[in-house]
């Protein structure tokens, strides 16, 4: 690909996306586009040399055209609140597409329980909106979702709110507004029929699924569907405390099969910590804890599903106040800003592990087998770990974060622990990986070609060639485009 300089970036290339979207809505100070275009990793990347804020689907789809026009190759951007390289450009040279400004809730339906929503709409103001209307959606949002939107949450597939009973992001689309990489806008799902609407997923082959934790790779979510339940008359939680970790995740294992709990999470000291500091006092010593909400229609459905919980986890522990569950429950996309602010200043970086049931207690030890091998060069550079475990209908996602004092910003502060820090993430992600775990969120950070069969990698590369043949949307996405 021929490179294209700085200067064409701000003439004439700012000039032809200038007559898409308006001079204001491109950003060309350097120093902007260098915090738009990082994310959380540590890991390198550069700066995009654009950033483009379309306001309408129209506007999207005429962006990526022009952008492929060009031959300029784009990112796509939500939030940014990822942290495995998913939307940093790996080269110069790119255009940062930006999606805040999409973020109208087109249509609620709460006849036919459906929501169509912008990319760039927020999962709490989507809440907001569908709570009025006495509906939510069944995965309803990250601990990041006063921030991350439903674009970039489908691209990275996320857990969280509701996601014990009704599993993660992507298992609540119904269908996609798609853009393809030279500006064509595809309809997935029921929505794709002449004359249909977007009610019914599997409308034959699962096209939707094609573009859903994608990492932004195969195409650009424009508007996506999904389904809708009635808004829980009822919800209450409980707590359980575990002498161990093993024990806790046993416990949780055996919790989640029962498919009775909305969301089901567990924490281990260094959140105990946090909680402290927010005023649950009752976990500060513990070595883990798990927490359930139930969901019902009345009082009655809400205490039998807590108490078949009950049952399960106390034969591994012990029940104690359900503050947690309250305080989450209470402010849900507040409350963990308010534990990070709680939190010591420094820099964490998260990783993720995704197992079946059975293999839970297998990966809880390749954790601690990693602290005890690594345990001097952790203590050497200061580095701690925390862990948040997710249950998420058949699975769990175990999220490991290394933590050390220091700032993402300033590259000078304490570049040994950052080296450490990153080297150690990656050799405790590979472990993950050799022990059978898959991963969410794959960005450009795990090696998922490596961990892919030939085959089914062949398939997808030939996929992503159809639907982008230049390489032109998130090169390195998955490890895919740049061809
Ligand atoms: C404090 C904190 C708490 C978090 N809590 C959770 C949690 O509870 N559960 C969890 O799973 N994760 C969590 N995360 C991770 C992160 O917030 C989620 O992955 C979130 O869903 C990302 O959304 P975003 O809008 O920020 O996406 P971004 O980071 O902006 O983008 C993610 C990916 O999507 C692509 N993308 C963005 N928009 C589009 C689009 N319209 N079309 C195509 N591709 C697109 C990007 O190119 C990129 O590859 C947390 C992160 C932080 C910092």
């Amino acid at each position: 690909m021929t490179s294209i300089s700085a200067e064409t970036f701000t003439g004439d290339i700012a000039a032809a996306f200038a007559g898409v979207v308006g001079a204001e809505d491109l950003v060309t100070d350097p120093a902007r586009l260098l915090r738009l275009s990082g994310d959380l990793s540590m890991e390198p990347f550069e700066s995009a040399a654009l950033a483009v804020r379309p306001g309408t689907v129209e506007e999207l789809a005429a962006v990526v055209r022009r952008a492929s026009e060009l031959r300029v190759p784009t990112v796509l951007r939500g939030a940014g609140m990822s942290y495995t390289r998913a939307h940093t450009p790996l080269r110069p040279g790119l255009v940062l597409v930006d999606t805040a400004r999409l973020d109208r809730v087109d249509e609620i339906d709460a006849e036919d329980l459906t929501v169509t929503v912008e990319a760039g709409v927020t999962w709490e103001r989507l809440y907001l909106a569908l709570a009025e209307e006495g509906v939510r959606t069944p995965f309803w949002g990250p601990l990041s979702g006063r921030n991350a939107t439903i674009g970039g949450t489908l691209s990275q597939n996320s857990v969280f709110f509701g996601s014990a009973r009704y599993g993660t992001a992507a298992d609540s689309v119904l269908g996609l507004q798609v853009v393809l990489a030279d500006g064509t806008v595809v309809t997935t799902g029921s929505g794709a029929h002449r004359g249909g609407t977007p009610f019914f997923r599997h409308f034959g082959p699962d096209l939707t699924g094609l573009f859903l934790c994608d990492s932004g790779a195969m195409g650009v979510k424009a508007r996506a569907t999904l389904e809708l339940i009635p808004l829980p008359a009822v919800a209450r939680g409980a707590s359980f405390t575990f002498t161990s970790r093993a024990a806790a995740t046993t416990a949780m294992a055996a919790m989640a099969r029962l498919r009775v709990a909305s969301d089901l999470y567990g924490f281990d000291g260094f959140y105990h910590g946090l909680l402290a500091e927010l005023g649950v006092q009752g976990l500060r010593g513990k070595e883990a804890s798990l927490h359930a909400v139930v969901e019902g229609a009345d009082d009655a459905q809400v205490a039998a599903g807590l108490s078949q919980l009950r049952a399960v986890a106390t034969r591994y522990g012990a029940e104690v106040p359900g503050d947690v569950p309250l305080l989450m429950r209470a402010d849900p996309f507040g409350a963990t800003q308010m534990m990070f602010r709680a939190a010591p200043a420094g820099v964490h970086l998260p990783l993720h592990a995704v197992v079946p049931f059975s293999r839970a207690r297998a990966v809880a030890g390749v954790l601690e087998r990693f602290l005890l091998d690594r345990a001097t060069e952790l203590a050497a550079h200061g580095i701690g770990t925390w862990e948040l475990v997710t249950a998420t209908g058949r699975d769990l996602n175990f999220e490991v974060t290394l933590h050390f004092e220091g700032d993402y910003r300033d590259a000078t502060v304490e570049p040994a622990a950052r080296a450490a820090g990153v080297t150690l993430r990656r050799e405790l992600a590979d472990r993950f990986t050799r022990s059978g775990a898959v991963h969410t969120q794959l960005g450009k950070y795990y090696a998922f070609r490596d961990e892919l069969r030939p085959a089914t990698w062949e398939l997808l590369d030939a996929i992503k060639r159809a639907v982008d043949p230049d390489g032109q949307l998130n090169p390195g996405a998955l490890g895919l485009g740049g061809h």
